[in-house]
């Protein structure tokens, strides 16, 4: 199958070198094997996505160098698309409704990030049954059933990332322990959690080979339970090192300094750039 992989920002904020690095690195791979290159736009959280953050990150991409070969899918355009999906796993008995405080939710709802820690769900809501759902309240996968449908055999993936390249079987102590009972959605608000609609995303796009950074792999078992029980194939993974300030931390929205957009100010070229990520 021909290689396609995608590069899938939120627009929350500026392009930083970070986002540069994953970009281009995917975009180089798809180039060099004949593939494709595509771009999502991560915009489900419709508070914190800005159509100014969306154009600039467009721009600075283009200014890279960089060629996407279909036109960008943008999540908030498809809001429904997810439904099907959602209303197979609460056929399933997988789903089940959270009221828990909208701050927890709302953080629940964004993809994780290295140094924010992910807080395995206490399990408060967990007896409540889809009947007792309330407008706003969260729905999250039941993960003991969820893993329980595999009777025994679980669900393998790829990775060709450096750090752990070879093939990982689900481990489902590892999952229960470190990812929980995730959020999928909050219903009524049109908000679909990122790692859904992502996973549901690298499908519909026909992704190959996902390439993204290194925060995401401990994650990337929740998306492949996700994806097989909903039947769907697994992409190969690739995940990559992270750039970092000179703190050893990686780089955020707020590094403002070290956005695209400050070093293209600063009369810096795309060779520039691809020299300070290691490319
Ligand atoms: N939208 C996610 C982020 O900004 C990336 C998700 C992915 O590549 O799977 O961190």
């Amino acid at each position: 199958m021909t290689f396609r992989t995608r590069f899938a920002p939120s627009p929350t904020g500026p392009l930083h070198l970070g986002h540069a690095y994953s970009a281009i690195l995917g975009h180089d791979m798809a180039r060099a094997r004949d593939g494709a290159f595509l771009l999502r736009m991560e915009d489900t959280d419709l508070q914190r996505s800005k159509p100014e953050w969306d154009a600039q990150i467009l721009d600075d991409l283009t200014w890279l160098g960089l060629t996407w070969d279909e036109p960008v899918l943008r999540q908030s355009e498809q809001l429904r698309s997810y439904d099907p999906a959602l209303e197979r796993l609460e056929a399933m008995g997988l789903l089940y409704p959270c009221s828990c405080s909208r701050s927890q939710i709302q953080a629940a709802l964004a993809a994780p990030q290295e140094g924010v820690t992910h807080e395995v769900y206490p399990g408060t809501c967990k007896r409540r049954d889809m009947t007792s759902r309330q407008p706003g309240d969260a729905l999250r996968l039941h993960l003991d059933r969820a893993l329980a449908q595999f009777v025994g055999i679980y669900p393998e993936f790829e990775e060709t990332g450096p750090a752990h390249v070879g093939t990982h079987r689900i481990d489902p102590d590892h999952a229960l322990a470190e990812i929980g009972d995730i959020v999928l959605s909050r219903k009524g608000e049109d908000i679909v959690a990122y790692f859904l609609a992502s996973a549901l995303d690298d499908i519909s796009q026909k992704i190959t080979d996902v390439v993204r950074g290194e925060d995401l792999f401990g994650f990337t078992p929740i998306q492949v339970i996700l994806l097989s029980l909903l039947g769907h194939a697994i992409p190969r993974y690739h995940h990559h090192r992270l750039i970092r300030n000179e703190h050893g931390k990686r780089l955020a929205k707020r590094d403002d300094a070290r956005s695209i957009a400050t070093y293209r100010a600063a009369g810096k070229t795309p060779a520039d750039i691809r020299a300070m990520v290691g490319l």
